[in-house]
């Protein structure tokens, strides 16, 4: 007789291992099944987010930061160093420990919270007596059976038409996490969160990066504002970014790629590169679940078709993180998972897409939570703003890294918190107080009531709070 579970989990990724730890917290006999592989062909569960995404990304940007500040930031503090040298195998070797402490630690998580893991491929077999059959492909092959299913099967990397990825030259941001050797010239296609992260990376360590992106605006997503001074800061970093181009080509030789494209002005341009990382969005993943068996329905673009609860057209069959609407983030898809999770015990899970927060880990970082200015502006909403620069903060020229501003978006009536935008040192961990702050509809006035301690960095985000009532103290 087949397995039974009260919650089939497909895909571990951070929607799919929460969903499950979160069902088993509620009582519920839960199971999660992934495929993903490590280099020995064991599970390694986390996702993409875990493996070659969030985690990695984050350990190499450490990385290159320390070198670069090892490199040039030190000298102001009188650290001199010589023949500072560094060794890709031993970043990357290191990187690829802490994704495993991640890997293992799902595992034990799985364990101490008794959820059923499977290490294979789950796929639909059919509806049967008000559940479903899954069968799991893994070293053995079996079928269990599900009341509820959570498709949590996240999504890949988007290739450019011609210029498949070989991983060699042509990568993805698999690829692109681990290159052997610094390249001397980097091309990256797409300035968006991955494109900037990867590129800084190299760029630190010392590859001529140039990265082309098709809009004509750079960021269009975060405040303009931010996005001006971002463009500013990358460029002096040696940064060297086009906008508004089109791609005619790419070639693919043993001996690098070749870009040809036409740039803003509509001139012909060549770029020679040794590596090129093409980060053009990424598409929702349902390959080899087999959704045609039960009629589960996806959108023109693959997508997981659900309702604002995360449910699909199949009864009881619900859908969550990067394989259905919405922004492609880790924080996003955990907390689908966990409403999706209490939904299911009768509870009332909720997701407030309002303040989910969106972070870009360059430096300096960018984070930012709510409306941008110039979506306010489109829909008519009266506001008031205030901005703080880093360079009037304390703690910020104490650390020598005074890039940047706090601003704060305010409606002109209420004073309520619309939207809040840093760009600047540790923004990532600056921009949770602004993301409580507005699910608790706070007002400006709230933060800028707020003892902060000094000196911090998160002084700014106060003096911003101010700054929207002209009342700043230190600027
Ligand atoms: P995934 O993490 O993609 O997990 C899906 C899992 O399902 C995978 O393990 C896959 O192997 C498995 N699977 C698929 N089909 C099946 C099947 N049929 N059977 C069994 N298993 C299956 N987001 C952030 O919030 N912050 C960041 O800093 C950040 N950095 C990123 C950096 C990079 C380079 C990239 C590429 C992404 C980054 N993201 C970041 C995005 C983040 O990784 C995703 O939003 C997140 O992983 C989505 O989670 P998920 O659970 O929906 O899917």
């Amino acid at each position: 007789m087949s397995k039974q579970f009260d919650v089939v989990v497909i895909g571990g990724g951070p929607g799919g291992y929460i969903a499950a730890i979160r069902a088993a917290q509620l009582g519920f006999n839960a199971a999660c099944i992934d495929e993903w592989k490590n280099d020995k062909g064991g599970p390694a569960p986390g996702g993409t987010c875990t493996n070659v995404g969030c985690i990695p990304s984050k350990a190499l940007l450490q990385s290159s930061e320390h070198f670069e500040h090892a490199g040039h930031g030190f000298a102001d503090h009188g650290i001199s160093m010589s023949d500072l040298k560094i060794d890709i195998a031993k970043m990357i070797g290191r990187k690829d420990s802490v994704v495993k402490q991640n890997n293992d630690g799902i595992l034990y998580l799985f364990k101490k919270n008794k959820v059923t893991f499977f290490h294979g491929r789950g796929s639909f077999v059919a509806a049967k007596d008000g559940g479903y059959e899954i069968k799991v492909a893994g070293a053995a092959e079996e079928t269990i059976t599900a009341k509820h299913v959570i498709v949590a099967t996240g999504s890949n990397a988007r290739q450019l038409p011609g210029a498949p990825f070989d991983e060699v030259n042509i990568l993805s941001n698999d690829g692109a996490l681990r290159i052997p050797a610094v390249p001397k010239k980097l091309g990256v296609i797409g300035s968006g969160v991955i494109g900037l992260e990867m590129g800084s990376v190299w760029r630190r360590l010392g590859a001529e990066v140039t990265i082309l992106e098709a809009l004509p605006a750079f960021l269009g997503a975060a405040d303009e504002s931010v996005a001006k001074e971002a463009a500013k800061v990358f460029k002096k970093q040696g940064l060297n970014i086009e906008l508004g181009v089109k791609i005619s080509s790419v070639e693919n030789a043993a001996s690098g790629v070749t870009v040809k494209y036409t740039d803003a002005k509509g001139a012909e341009q060549t770029l020679a590169v040794d590596k090129l990382i093409v980060s053009i969005g990424r598409v929702a993943n349902t390959i080899g679940l087999n959704p045609e068996a039960v009629g589960l329905k996806l959108d023109e673009r693959g997508a997981v078709v659900v309702d604002d609860e995360c449910k699909t057209n199949l009864p009881n069959v619900w859908a969550i993180g990067d394989v259905v609407r919405g922004p492609m983030l880790a924080h996003k898809a955990e907390e689908e998972g966990v409403a999706v999770a209490e939904r299911i015990a009768g509870q009332h899970g909720h997701v407030n897409f309002n303040t989910i927060p969106w972070v870009i880990y360059t430096s300096p970082e960018i984070a930012w939570v709510g409306k941008t200015e110039q979506a306010l502006k489109a829909e008519g909403v009266a506001y008031k703003a205030g901005q703080f620069p880093f360079l009037a903060n304390g703690r910020a020229r104490a650390l020598g890294d005074t890039t940047g501003f706090v601003k704060f978006l305010a409606d002109a009536k209420t004073d309520e918190i619309l939207g809040v935008h840093i760009i600047g040192p540790m923004a990532s961990e600056l921009i949770s107080e602004a993301v409580v702050a507005m699910e608790f509809k706070a007002s400006a006035e709230d933060i800028a009531r707020i003892c902060h301690a000094h000196p911090s960095l998160s002084e700014a985000t106060k003096e911003a709070a101010l700054a929207v009532d002209k009342r700043t103290l230190n600027f």
